[in-house]
């Protein structure tokens, strides 16, 4: 059962996260790896409850960050840490490269730029393509393409498996995880109280990675209000696996000032992504799709790959990007409260998040608090839930088939079940082992999941939404 305060009220942790968001678990991550008592605070019912849930699984580069800014620094460490780990940890890179795909001559004007931005940003592997060069490496491309930027390290990950493995490091090196755990005030004497939903915790630092909450976490620690919380939408369509085939690279649009655009791209799980759009909105928590968006969507990707008309779609999702009133990240320390925001990490969180986590340590080290010694790194291996490494299903002794369409074993649902960062809730599960994600979306196994889950999600799979 997860873990509640109560086990925590005698201890004051050195660093405390609000948030376990991607960006809070790789900030756990690093400072249990650099021996701190952490502890892990989450208001949802498993990790990934807000913005982190729900995007493109982009590994960036950071070729089109602003210059000189601090995501593109982030990123840049992130993606490399990232690199560096993902073997140990059991994770998976889908080497896929992006094509920055102009369809016009006031698109193909902006390409060279676009390489030079790049370039300046330090990123290697970018070359200018004619649209026969290009479409050599994608065939399936319409034959109205103009010309290419090609970013040959841009690639795919798995992005609910990279900060689970984040956090379960953490919790192997002693680290604390309370979810269904709202952070409602904090008050700084010395050290932090942190009144939660679950009562009082005590910590010497605290690191707002609250994401959508971002700004009110600050003012729920009496910080000083530096930014506002803009809510930026992106919806997509996820296409069956037949489309898989016809879009083996990453297909980039010339970006605009708001957004990277609508990318066609291919996920680790053997699926094609279309979207996300890029729509301001109030609303924090919903995030609602639109048919006449999703069409739209679907009419572009066949623009773009003609192959992909009328291709059966798998499901459709919408995210939340925690986007502030500045494009820049914002960043804070305040040594005299001992308190770190990571806040308005809006598009790029999933390769920055492991470049934040350095940073948050870097700045951490300016609060003057007793150096910790570093404890080995524990091994940490996830299982594989990418097409494109062996899974469980082909294992000679499998077992029983839960989930048909992903090919999701019983033993991979007890395992994620009985795991040291277990799902508190379905949608948990199905980011765990891909049950229910797949043509069925849970239709067949649904049954069986809740027959095996019984007892053990603290939102019962019969009472949640099918789609959450
Ligand atoms: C449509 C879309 C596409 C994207 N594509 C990419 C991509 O391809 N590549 C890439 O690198 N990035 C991408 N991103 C960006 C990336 O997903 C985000 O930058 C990242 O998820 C932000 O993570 P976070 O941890 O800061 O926030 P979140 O994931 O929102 O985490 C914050 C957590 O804090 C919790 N919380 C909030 N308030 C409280 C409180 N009071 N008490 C306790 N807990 C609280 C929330 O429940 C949540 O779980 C995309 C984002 C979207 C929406």
């Amino acid at each position: 059962m997860p873990h509640t305060p109560s086990c925590t009220a005698q201890k004051t942790f050195d660093v405390a996260i609000i948030g376990a968001g991607v960006v809070g678990c790789a900030v756990a991550r690093r400072f249990a790896l650099e021996g701190a008592r952490v502890v892990v605070i989450e208001k949802g019912g498993d990790i990934l409850s807000g913005a982190s849930k729900a995007n493109s699984a982009i590994l960036h580069t950071g070729f089109d960050a602003p210059p000189g800014s601090l995501e593109l620094e982030m990123v840049r460490a992130g993606r490399a840490e990232y690199l560096a780990i993902r073997h140990s940890l059991g994770l998976p890179l889908v080497e896929t490269g992006a094509l920055v795909c102009a369809w016009n001559p006031a698109e193909t004007a902006k390409l060279e730029a676009i390489a030079a931005q790049g370039r300046e940003n330090g990123v290697d592997g970018l070359r200018l393509l004619t649209a026969a060069a290009a479409r050599a490496t994608l065939p399936g491309l319409a034959p109205g393409l103009a010309a290419a930027l090609e970013v040959a390290g841009e690639h795919i990950i798995d992005p609910w498996s990279a900060p689970l493995a984040y956090l379960t490091q953490a919790v192997m090196l002693g680290g604390v995880f309370l979810r269904n755990t709202e952070l409602i005030e904090g008050a700084f004497a010395g050290d932090w109280t942190l009144r939660t939903s679950a009562g009082d915790i005590r910590a010497a630092s605290v690191v707002n990675a609250a994401g959508l909450y971002g700004d009110t976490v600050d003012r729920r620690l009496g910080l000083p209000a530096e930014f506002a919380i803009r809510p930026r939408k992106g919806q997509f369509v996820v296409l069956d696996k037949a489309a898989f085939a016809h879009v083996p690279r990453i297909v980039l649009p010339v970006p605009t000032e708001i957004t990277k655009g609508v990318v066609v791209c291919p996920t680790a799980f053997g699926n094609v992504l279309v979207g996300p759009t890029a729509e301001e909105q109030e609303d924090r928590v919903r995030a609602t799709v639109e048919a006449g968006t999703l069409r739209a969507l679907l009419q572009r990707a066949a623009e773009i790959v003609p192959a992909l008309a009328g291709m059966p779609v798998t499901a459709v999702y919408a995210g939340l990007r925690p986007a502030s009133d500045s494009k820049a990240y914002r960043v804070f320390a305040r040594p005299e409260r001992r308190a770190i925001t990571l806040g308005g990490i809006r598009s790029t969180g999933l390769s920055a998040a492991l470049g934040l986590a350095q940073e948050a340590v870097r700045l951490h080290a300016g609060f003057g608090l007793p150096a910790t010694s570093r404890p080995p790194a524990p091994e940490v291996r996830l299982p594989n839930l990418a097409e494109t490494r062996p899974r469980d299903w082909q294992q000679p002794d499998h077992g029983e088939m839960v989930c048909h369409c992903e090919l999701v074993t019983r033993r991979e649902i007890e395992a994620a079940l009985d795991s040291l960062v277990p799902p508190g809730d379905f949608g948990g599960l199905r980011r765990r082992t891909r049950a229910a994600m797949g043509r069925c979306q849970g239709f067949y196994c649904q049954a069986r999941l809740a027959e095996m889950t019984r007892g053990r999600l603290s939102t019962p799979l019969a009472v949640e939404e099918a789609g959450s």
